[in-house]
């Protein structure tokens, strides 16, 4: 039986262990059919992203627009986008085709520190695809560079939520991991009405590279089979946690976390 089908629309990571890789992976451990619309290719290893080549933005477009009116996506996610021209013409393909829900992961930066997104791509991302979204998912970093608010204490995660969710998403997910003086780590799920904390432990582990865009596959891959958002994003939660656990080391920088455990 044909299972359901899944878009990531994001860059790939040379070295396997994040971007698209770990995207497919995850997709795969889910049971969904994973496909993907390619926006840059990444030169990286576990020591970092030395380069990147962008994919002209009209054959992102066409990769989604394939796929979408053939195959069909019952609900897609973005990654890495790179640049305004990508997201603009991203945005213009899902209007004209159906696609499911769409999970946005405002991915700027890598855990090096290496940008993935240029500083004026900001904006598109917000004003394109934030009203778009049936969840964002940011880390707090994103949070920074997004709303302007340093996250250093839960409420001021309560009140990034708040600033996230005006921007024109339906749901926002607000990752406490980077949140290092909590001793657990909060992530807080937000519609606009009610906040639900989604608590779970936090590792003292250097292998967590691609931690963000398995999170974020699970959460898509939940919506594609019919569940709701905070169902998703607690089978999210949950997937995340052990996928730490099974991390391993890889090369002499940050090793992935492993969707099979
Ligand atoms: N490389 C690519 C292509 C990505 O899409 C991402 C994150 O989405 C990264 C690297 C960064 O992953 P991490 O934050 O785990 O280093």
């Amino acid at each position: 039986m044909t299972p359901p089908r899944v878009l990531t629309i994001a860059g790939s990571d040379s070295g396997g262990g994040a971007g698209l890789q770990a995207d497919l992976r995850t997709f795969f451990a889910c049971g969904v059919h994973g496909m993907t619309a390619v926006t840059a290719v990444t030169v990286q290893n576990s020591v970092g992203v030395s380069d990147y080549h962008v994919i002209p933005p009209e054959v992102v477009a066409a990769q989604i627009r394939a796929v979408a009116t053939d195959i069909g996506v019952q609900a897609a996610k973005t990654g890495m986008l790179a640049t305004a021209e990508t997201i603009a013409a991203i945005a213009d393909a899902l209007d004209q085709v159906h696609i499911g829900p769409l999970v946005v992961d405002p991915v700027a930066a890598s855990m090096h520190g290496d940008q993935l997104l240029r500083d004026e791509a900001l904006d598109a991302l917000k004003s394109l695809l934030f009203p778009r979204a049936e969840i964002v998912t940011p880390n707090l970093d994103e949070v920074r560079l997004l709303t302007g608010i340093d996250v250093t204490d839960r409420v001021r995660q309560y009140a990034a939520a708040e600033a996230l969710h005006a921007m024109g998403p339906k749901w926002v997910l607000v990752k406490g991991g980077h949140l290092w003086t909590d001793p657990s780590c909060v992530d807080l799920l937000f519609d606009g009405a009610e906040f639900t904390e989604l608590d779970g432990p936090r590792f003292d582990v250097k292998d967590t590279h691609g931690s963000g865009d398995t999170l974020a596959s699970v959460i898509t891959s939940a919506l594609a089979k019919g569940r709701t958002v905070p169902e998703a994003a607690r089978l999210g939660k949950a997937f995340i946690v052990e996928s730490v656990r099974a991390a391993y080391p890889l090369g002499a920088g940050v090793g992935p976390v492993s969707p099979l455990w």
